[in-house]
């Protein structure tokens, strides 16, 4: 439990709109939702549902995450603002459909000012339940959607074009002969094996999972290491698509690549860290930028985008990581800080 966590200081520090708060004794539900911002548009964020030790810890969390929704929105000029939902999951959901039902009630309630989807340990189904009692949610299984209904398809596509502009831009070369290391083949890494072998890169893969990247590595024809040597594997692209926290003072010293680029959620562990990876001469492409093409597909799905639509905005990742690559270098601060001024002023 964070002992000295202060809501009102915590909502002031992050620019928070609003928190809300719920309970249901019946269905066991307690749901947090927090609304960062809604200035661009509706707050829109997935819905997690996880055991936390105590209420201080989900709500930090959904701050956390709803502040990080409204930087990946902004920074894509998506109409959105940021928001997050975290459901405390109780030891048992006697009836899901119920908890689900009551959850819909606490989003219905908000009118429209946040737009629900899923996350860890929610699924499809459990969206298709939320959308029966209320339009504003997303990531419920769509019969008509082409990309179907994974939007790691389109948070792979996008990767690959911030990896290709970052090594544009610090390297001078296309993705040909470009060695990219990828951690985590599963829904995102492994498509981005795809689209990298397809584009000419050399391509190392593991997982944790090892089974899972022989695979990946047997169907793209591409190396596998073990997962305890990816991040130290001499490269040009490191891509971390598993986990966050991946990258941590313990590790900074044995990196052995030029360009950080992957879909994984906080990939720092302390944001401080992208001074010491420029020291480094490694270049660090934010993650919320970087993994920011399953948001646009939830948001082109939200206003049903056609795909060429939705591609196109996708494929707008290429010129707006050169942009603020281009700006970090002129200005002489890291793609980070060069990105959250970026993305601060979209915010108004
Ligand atoms: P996934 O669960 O399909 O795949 C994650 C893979 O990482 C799995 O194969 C797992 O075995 C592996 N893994 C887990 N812990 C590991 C570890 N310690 N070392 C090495 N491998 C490990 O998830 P995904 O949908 O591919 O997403 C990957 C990352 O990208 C996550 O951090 C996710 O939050 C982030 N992300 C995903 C999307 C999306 O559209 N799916 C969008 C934005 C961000």
């Amino acid at each position: 439990m964070e002992k000295d966590f202060s809501i009102a200081d915590s909502m002031t520090e992050k620019g928070f709109g609003d928190i809300h708060l719920y309970h249901c004794k019946e269905t066991g539900l307690m749901a947090i939702i927090a609304i960062h911002s809604t200035h661009r548009g509706p707050a829109i964020g997935g819905c997690r549902c996880l055991p936390y030790a105590h209420v201080n810890d989900a709500i930090s969390d959904a701050m956390q995450l709803g502040r990080a929704m409204s930087y990946k929105a902004a920074i894509h000029e998506l109409p959105h603002g940021g928001g997050k939902a975290v459901l405390i999951r109780p030891d048992n959901i006697a009836d899901r459909r119920a908890y689900f039902h009551r959850f819909a009630e606490c989003v219905a309630q908000l009118n429209g000012r946040y737009i629900t989807s899923v996350d860890s340990g929610t699924s499809t189904d459990d969206m298709n339940i939320v959308l029966e009692s209320t339009p504003h949610v997303l990531g419920y299984n769509r019969e008509e959607a082409h990309y179907s209904n994974d939007p790691s398809i389109l948070t792979a596509r996008g990767v690959k074009h911030a990896i290709a502009a970052a090594v544009e831009h610090q390297l001078q070369r296309s993705l040909e002969g470009i060695r990219v290391a990828i951690q985590g083949t599963g829904h995102v890494g492994g498509e981005l094996c795809r689209l990298l072998v397809e584009a000419g890169a050399t391509v190392t893969v593991a997982d944790i999972d090892r089974a899972r990247a022989e695979q990946i590595a047997q169907t793209h024809g591409v190396n596998v290491v073990d997962n305890e040597v990816i991040l130290h594997t001499a490269c040009d692209v490191l891509a971390p698509c598993a986990l966050g926290g991946i990258i941590n003072p313990d590790n900074l010293s044995q990196l052995q690549c030029q360009i950080i680029c992957g879909a994984a959620n906080n990939q720092l562990s302390d944001n401080r860290l992208d001074q010491e990876l420029a020291k480094r001469n490694i270049v660090y492409i934010p993650d919320y930028l970087a993994n920011g093409g399953g948001l646009i597909f939830v948001a082109s799905n939200h206003i049903n985008d056609s795909d060429v639509v939705m591609l196109d905005k996708v494929d707008a990742m290429y010129p707006r990581v050169q942009h603020i690559l281009e700006q970090a270098t002129a200005q002489g601060i890291t793609p980070l800080t060069a990105c959250n001024a970026i993305a601060e002023a979209n915010m108004g």
